[in-house]
């Protein structure tokens, strides 16, 4: 396999360049990921997100409502809530999962390597390694909550027309509005002023340096293309 030349980017730049990045373009990024987006009008676009945006924030209420800690949620919603070393797959590093129905895993190798990438860099400081945690088990947790009202919540029920063909309509599912509204939900919960979508770059940077800069120009990118459609 022959690699392609990626740019130089340090860890500190890396770090400022992503956390510079708006919500909107890593919201942008997320919709990118449907199979169907080329097919998605700019009006479409703009609805899925504001839509997450706003199922993730209703949900978030809910929880916020409890007034507790993130481990007195998980209690509290009865989730089945584990820690395992091993984060990786073949061919990519996974941080957390979800699995139906009450099962949250955080794989703490992930949370490992960027408490000692911190140290090492002295980026990120004020981002600390119970911040990652919390975030990893907020955007599972959205899911749970998904699963729990898979019949009423938007994020599952929500299709979109993608193909006309005289009288016949054609609808899809959207997987990106759940991703969106999970990190909405991890945000608003959690009161970051910053997008929890950060990590998707920050945590891959420890395993593979390149990719994770790969990951924030492919951001970069989306954002701006569809910022020329405007
Ligand atoms: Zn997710």
């Amino acid at each position: 396999m022959t690699k392609t030349k990626v740019r130089a980017c340090s860890a500190q730049e890396l770090l400022d360049e992503t956390l510079a990045l708006p919500q909107e373009a890593f919201q942008w990024h997320m919709l990118s990921n449907d199979p169907l987006f080329e097919r998605y009008s700019r009006a479409q676009c703009t609805a899925i997100i504001s839509q997450g945006e706003q199922i993730g924030r209703q949900y978030a209420s809910e929880v916020l409502s409890l007034g507790m800690g993130v481990d007195e949620v998980l209690k509290h919603y009865a989730i089945d809530y584990d820690e395992q070393t091993k984060p990786i797959a073949a061919d990519r590093v996974i941080f957390a999962q979800y699995v139906e129905p009450k099962s949250i895993t955080v794989f703490t190798d992930t949370l490992r390597k960027y408490q000692q990438y911190r140290e090492v860099h002295g980026a990120a400081q004020d981002i600390s390694g119970s911040t990652v945690r919390n975030v990893l088990i907020a955007h599972e947790l959205f899911h749970y909550l998904e699963y729990r009202d898979e019949q009423t919540i938007a994020t599952r029920n929500f299709r979109i027309t993608t193909h006309r063909l005289g009288p016949i309509t054609l609808k899809s599912k959207v997987s990106s509005m759940s991703e969106i509204a999970a990190m909405e939900f991890a945000k608003v919960w959690l009161g970051l002023d910053y997008s929890p979508n950060v990590f998707d770059v920050l945590l891959v940077r420890p395993y593979e340096p390149d990719a994770a800069t790969v990951i924030l120009d492919n951001i970069s990118s989306v954002y701006h293309q569809q910022s020329l459609t405007a």
